[in-house]
């Protein structure tokens, strides 16, 4: 399976990935876990460039581009070649990061992201998108208090609003693919519902 998690700024998604894969381990699934922008030394160098904040205001087509080009080479070198094998991938954000932070929060649309995603990865998709969900509020507040804030963090509030529209509105449009989790409650509880997800999506 290729699954990927999603969520805004401070929902928990590090820390639920980390459960996630315990569960994997626990049920003796090989896996390769990884994350985007990034996965590969060249996907991790375009992510320094994409997250460090600089003096020059980068276009939001040259962010989109660079998102895709990191996607694309990951997709190359690391995910198509352990799905090939049978090796389950877990992917910390993935195209629908994309649509909900360039297409919703820079308001870029979804029409450029479907020519890009169909030119990237056209056919092969997540089988299962978890979706961490919180208030804008609430992941922020968490967020802030990580210390040195990325190029992204720094965002205001209705750009995050924003971000999670997009999500929601992704997962409205493919139900079967998503699961969206209560990231505002207890860490105890938003686990509950991982390892349910995990029960009924992974192992059954
Ligand atoms: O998941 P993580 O917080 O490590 O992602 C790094 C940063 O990249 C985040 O601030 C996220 O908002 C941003 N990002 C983005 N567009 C994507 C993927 C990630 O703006 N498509
Ligand atoms: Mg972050």
């Amino acid at each position: 399976l290729f699954i990927t998690f999603e969520g805004g700024e401070g929902v928990g998604k590090t820390t639920n990935i980390e459960y996630f894969k315990e569960l994997m381990v626990q049920s003796g699934l090989d896996f390769v876990s990884t994350r985007e922008p990034g996965g590969t030394p060249l996907a991790e160098e375009i992510r320094s460039l994409l997250l460090s904040t600089r003096d020059e205001a980068v276009c939001s087509n040259a962010e989109l581009l660079l998102m895709f080009a990191a996607r694309s080479q990951h997709l190359a070198t690391v995910i198509e070649p352990a799905l090939k094998q049978g090796v389950h991938v877990i992917c910390d954000r993935f195209t629908d990061a994309t649509y909900a932070y360039q297409g919703y929060g820079r308001k870029l649309g979804t029409e450029r992201i479907a020519v890009l995603e169909g030119l990237v990865h056209g056919d092969r998709q997540p089988d299962l998108t978890i979706i961490l969900d919180a208030p804008v509020e609430v992941g922020m507040g968490r967020a802030r208090n990580r210390g040195e804030l990325d190029r992204f963090e720094r965002e205001d509030l209705e750009f995050f609003e924003r971000v999670r529209k997009g999500y929601l509105a992704r997962a409205k449009a493919a139900p079967d693919r998503y699961e969206i989790v209560d990231a505002s409650l207890e860490l105890d509880e938003v686990k509950q519902q991982v390892a349910e997800i995990f029960e009924r999506r992974v192992v059954e």
